[in-house]
């Protein structure tokens, strides 16, 4: 039998795009503080969720899961077809087989910033050339740039609406416009935070060949740490995608709870107007304070503090309250994010907000937009 003798690891590189490829850092301090930094339920899913992972038996844990008979009920749910819907291991999971799945190392990808993060990273894995188009002071979208932006090697456009940090969303006539501008790439957008908002283009992929949609169940619905996502698009390249993603991508315990969470709309709909009233509320809370935001269609709102950013972040963590410093986006600099949850987590983050602008000397003359 043969001896290895050489174990030197460090002989391991990985692949160049690998190396080349931006990381991605979860927060690893403890959470235990209120979390209005990471965009999720800040309070619970539905109770039928939690009395659905208590029925979990031993034996059920030793079961592979089945994820076909749950997309079937989700793409009954939405009013899809079950071959245009694919479950995820959260959106991440389906951006990252999108990328996978469509780009090749001398492709364009194309996005708007600042975005979300998470597309610079799945695209990095498979091409260096990712387009970005930075949108102006307004922040908002800069349709006829990136339209321009579009060239024949253009594969895949990724846009967020309500985009994630801004809550500026993407009229659905700008993105039907960009697919049909782009018959060569795949269009997805990512509708994270489309039940703050209500506007959605699912209802066009039957009609648009080019055309995928992104829901998350981490965000309305309270499910993040379980991690279901769901891509929709046609058929054709719903199998495309399906051939890079790992047949069980999503576990059994998600899935039986995904199907509570979709049961329970009462549920959901009280989410989302506490979210409604609490953007509102925050918004006002902004205003009276002199510190300038952009109006959220999402659930959190993005705000420029100026050069105490950081200090304001610190400062509202003594006081038991995660915010997310945001200010290294690109064309953010100063600016903080806060994310809505319900009635009382918007009261405590607004009072914790005033104390700590106080404490840090803030005055409305330092958040210059
Ligand atoms: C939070 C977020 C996601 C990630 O959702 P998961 O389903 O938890 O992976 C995707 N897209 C955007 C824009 C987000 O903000």
């Amino acid at each position: 039998m043969a001896t290895v003798t050489n174990t030197d690891a460090t002989q391991i590189k990985a692949r160049r795009a690998v190396l080349a490829m931006p990381e991605y850092h979860p927060p690893l301090a403890a959470r235990t503080a209120l979390r209005l930094d990471f965009n999720e339920n800040t309070f619970a899913p539905s109770p039928r969720v939690l009395e659905r992972v208590h029925a979990f038996t031993a034996e059920d844990l030793t079961k592979y899961p089945e994820r076909e008979p749950v997309e079937i009920l989700v793409a009954k749910h939405f009013g899809l077809q079950p071959s245009e819907v694919l479950l995820t291991n959260g959106v991440d999971e389906a951006i990252h087989v999108l990328c996978t799945a469509f780009l090749e190392a001398d492709d364009e990808a194309l996005i708007c910033t600042p975005t979300f993060f998470m597309y610079d990273v799945s695209v990095g894995l498979m091409t260096p050339n990712l387009v970005r188009v930075q949108a102006d002071a307004s922040l908002e979208f800069p349709f006829e740039r990136f339209l321009a932006a579009i060239t024949p090697r253009t594969k895949l456009i990724l846009i967020a609406s309500p985009n994630n940090p801004t809550g500026i969303v993407v009229s659905r006539e700008h993105l039907l416009a960009i697919a049909a501008a782009a018959p060569q790439a795949v269009v997805f957008v990512d509708e994270a935070y489309f039940h703050f908002h209500g506007e959605t283009t699912l209802g066009d992929v039957p009609n648009i060949p080019n055309l995928m949609v992104g829901r998350t169940f981490s965000k309305a619905y309270g499910l993040a740490n379980l991690r279901a996502g769901m891509l929709v698009g046609p058929a054709e390249l719903i199998n495309y995608v399906k051939k890079v993603c790992s047949p069980y991508n999503m576990n059994g315990v998600a899935l039986a709870c995904l199907t509570e969470a979709l049961a329970d709309q009462t549920y959901l709909d009280w989410y989302i107007r506490e979210v409604h009233t609490g953007r509102e509320r925050v918004q006002a809370a902004l205003t009276e304070l002199g510190v300038p935001f952009w109006p959220s269609s999402a659930n959190f709102v993005l705000m420029n503090i100026g050069p105490k950013h950081k200090q304001l972040v610190d400062v509202m963590r003594t006081h038991g309250v995660l915010l997310r410093d945001r200010s290294s986006d690109p064309g953010c600099d100063g600016c903080v994010r806060i994310t809505i949850g319900i009635e009382d987590h918007v009261t405590r983050g607004i009072a914790a907000l005033k104390t700590s602008l106080e404490e840090i000397g803030w005055t409305a003359t330092q958040g210059a937009k």
